[in-house]
C-alpha cells in the first residue's frame, strides 16, 4: 500500500495539534493509503512539544523532529521533506487553516499522475489593505522574476516523491518555497477552496516579516533589480550629460548667469537617492551571497523519535564523513527518552 507523509510545521500551536491530528487520521478511515505524520516543532515556547510527544507515544505512524530554536517555517518544511519516507507528501499548516477534508481531492490528483496538487485559497475574511498589498506583491514578483506565482497558492499542496527529491536538490539557505515549487516545474493540478480563518493562537507573521518575505520573493529568483540599477544609472547619466551640454551651449551663447540653486540641489538629491537605492539593492544580494557562503545547516535538531542520521548532518560532507560524524555523535540523534 502506498504511503502519504504529512509534513506539519508547528510553532506555538498547542491548541491545534491534537485537533489537527484527529482530523487527518479521521480522513484515513476512507482512504486506501498508509499515513505517516511528520511534525516539525520549530522551537515552540508553549506546550506544543509535549502535545507532539503524547501523540507520538500512542501512534507509531507519528514522527517528530524538534528544533533547538525557532528556525522559521521554511526550515521546518525543509526538515520535513528531508525526513519524509512517503510515496508522496502533503504539506499542511498546523493551525487548522488547511482543512484535512481536502486530502482526498489531493490524492485523486496524485492518482491521475500529477506531481503537484495545489489547494489554492481565496482571500475571504482578509482585510482590504491586506488583499491590496498581496495583489501588488504577486504582480511585482511575476513581472520581475522568472517564475510565475499564483495568488493564494501556498504551501498547502501534495508533492510526489519526484517533486520532493527535486526540491531537496535546491538546498539554498534563503528559501522562498512558493518560488521553488514553480522553479522545479513538473505537472501541476490546482483546485480552489474557501479560506479558513485561524481559530486558536495567532498568526506568526508581522508586517515586517511579510515585507521581508516579499523582498525574498523578488530577490530570490532573479537579478533584474540589479539591471534596473544599471538602467537607472544610464538614464541619469544621459540626463546629466544633456543638462551639461545645454548649459555649456547657453554659457557660450549668453555668458555665465547666476547659477541656479534649485537645479544644483535637485541634481544632488536625485543622484544621491539613486546611488543609495542602487547600493541598497546590491547590498541585499551581497547579504544573501554571504549567508549562502557560510554553508550553515538549515536547522539544528534537539530531539526526535526518528533515527535517521544521514539526514541530520550538514549537506556538504561525503558519505564517509557521515559515518564518522554519526559514530562520534550517535547520542545526539537519539531521543531524549533514550538518553535517560
Ligand atoms: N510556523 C513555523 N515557524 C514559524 C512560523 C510559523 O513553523 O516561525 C508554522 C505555524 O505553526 C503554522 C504555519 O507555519 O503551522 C503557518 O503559520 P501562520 O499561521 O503563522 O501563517 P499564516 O497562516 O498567517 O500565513
Ligand atoms: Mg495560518
Amino acid at each position: 500500500m502506498k504511503k502519504i507523509t504529512f509534513i506539519l510545521p508547528a510553532f506555538n500551536e498547542e491548541e491545534n495539534i491534537e485537533k489537527l491530528y484527529d482530523s487527518i487520521v479521521g480522513e484515513f478511515n476512507t482512504i486506501d493509503y498508509i499515513y505517516e505524520i511528520l511534525l516539525v516543532n520549530d522551537g515552540s515556547s508553549d506546550g506544543t512539544l509535549e502535545k507532539i510527544r503524547e501523540i507520538a507515544i500512542h501512534d507509531k505512524q507519528v514522527k517528530y523532529v524538534s528544533f533547538s530554536r525557532n528556525f522559521g517555517k521554511e526550515a521546518a518544511i525543509y526538515a520535513g521533506l528531508q525526513n519524509s519516507t512517503g510515496d508522496a507528501v502533503i504539506l499542511m499548516d498546523s493551525d487548522l487553516q488547511h482543512p484535512a477534508s481536502l486530502v482526498k481531492e489531493m490524492i485523486n490528483g496524485y492518482e491521475q499522475g500529477y506531481h503537484q496538487v495545489v489547494a489554492c485559497r481565496n482571500r475571504k475574511g482578509e482585510s482590504k489593505l491586506h488583499r491590496l498589498l498581496t495583489g501588488a506583491f504577486y504582480r511585482s514578483v511575476n513581472k520581475l522574476s522568472e517564475v510565475q506565482l499564483e495568488n493564494g497558492a501556498g504551501d498547502f499542496r501534495l508533492l510526489s516523491r519526484k517533486a520532493v527529491d527535486s526540491l531537496l536538490q535546491l538546498s539554498e539557505n534563503n528559501r522562498f518555497s512558493k518560488g521553488l515549487y514553480e522553479w522545479i516545474g513538473l505537472s501541476k493540478k490546482t483546485f480552489s477552496y474557501e479560506n479558513v480563518e485561524r481559530q486558536y493562537g495567532e498568526s506568526k507573521w508581522s508586517f515586517s516579516d511579510l515585507f521581508s518575505y516579499a523582498l525574498d520573493g523578488v530577490l530570490s529568483f532573479n537579478t533584474k533589480p540589479l539591471r534596473l540599477c544599471l538602467y537607472m544609472g544610464v538614464f541619469i547619466l544621459f540626463c546629466g550629460l544633456m543638462y551639461i551640454a545645454t548649459t555649456f551651449v547657453g554659457i557660450i551663447a549668453e555668458g555665465i548667469k547666476v547659477p541656479g540653486y534649485f537645479t544644483t540641489i535637485s541634481a544632488v538629491l536625485l543622484l544621491g537617492g539613486v546611488q543609495l537605492l542602487s547600493l541598497g539593492i546590491i547590498g541585499e544580494y551581497i547579504g544573501r551571497i554571504y549567508n549562502e557562503a557560510k554553508h550553515r545547516p538549515h536547522y539544528i535538531v534537539e530531539e526526535s523519535n526518528m533515527v535517521s542520521p544521514s539526514k541530520f548532518v550538514p549537506r556538504v560532507v561525503s558519505s564517509k564523513d557521515v559515518e564518522e560524524i554519526f559514530r562520534k555523535n550517535a547520542f545526539a540523534y537519539s531521543t531524549k527518552e533514550d538518553q535517560r
